[in-house]
């Protein structure tokens, strides 16, 4: 299994995308070009079930991202179930925390899930902002250091 673990999204694009991607018909159709068919664990149908949508990059051509807790995997191999790959790389997730299939929920639970989703978005921001902080207030600090020592 050469599957890694990219980077968590952050950006708005991202974000605006993961949102554009919380049904599963828009999912599926987001995997125009992906590169495993039919005699595959894991096919587009799979992916789109699992949560997943298709962002290919030069580097990475089978990238995909969980629109709901942002999780990016590549290195895709046939023998791959998508579900339990998200599981097991994101366990927290509350797409796959969630007990119903989004065919058979209600429009509450839906917008439940959606609330859910907009509270990762906020506190993933947030958190980035505070390693933003951090960083900054330690170079500010080191200024100083350096100014007193001169
Ligand atoms: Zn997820």
């Amino acid at each position: 299994m050469g599957k890694s673990d990219v980077s968590d999204a952050s950006d708005e694009a991202k974000q605006r995308q993961n949102f554009l991607m919380n049904t599963e018909a828009n999912r599926l159709a987001s995997f125009q070009d992906w590169p495993f068919d039919e005699d595959c664990n894991c096919v587009p149908s799979k992916m789109a079930a699992a949560g997943f949508y298709h962002c290919p990059t030069q580097q990475e051509p089978d990238l995909v991202r969980c629109f709901m807790c942002s999780k990016e995997l590549d290195g895709w191999e046939p023998t791959d179930d998508p579900l339990e790959e998200h599981k097991s790389h994101a366990p927290k997730c509350a797409f796959i925390t969630k007990k119903k299939d989004e065919k058979d929920m209600t429009m509450a639970e839906f917008f439940k899930l959606e609330s859910v989703r907009q509270h990762n978005r906020v506190m993933t921001h947030v958190e980035n902002r505070i390693k933003e902080f951090t960083y900054e207030a330690e170079k500010t600090r080191q200024q100083i250091e350096g100014l007193k020592n001169q």
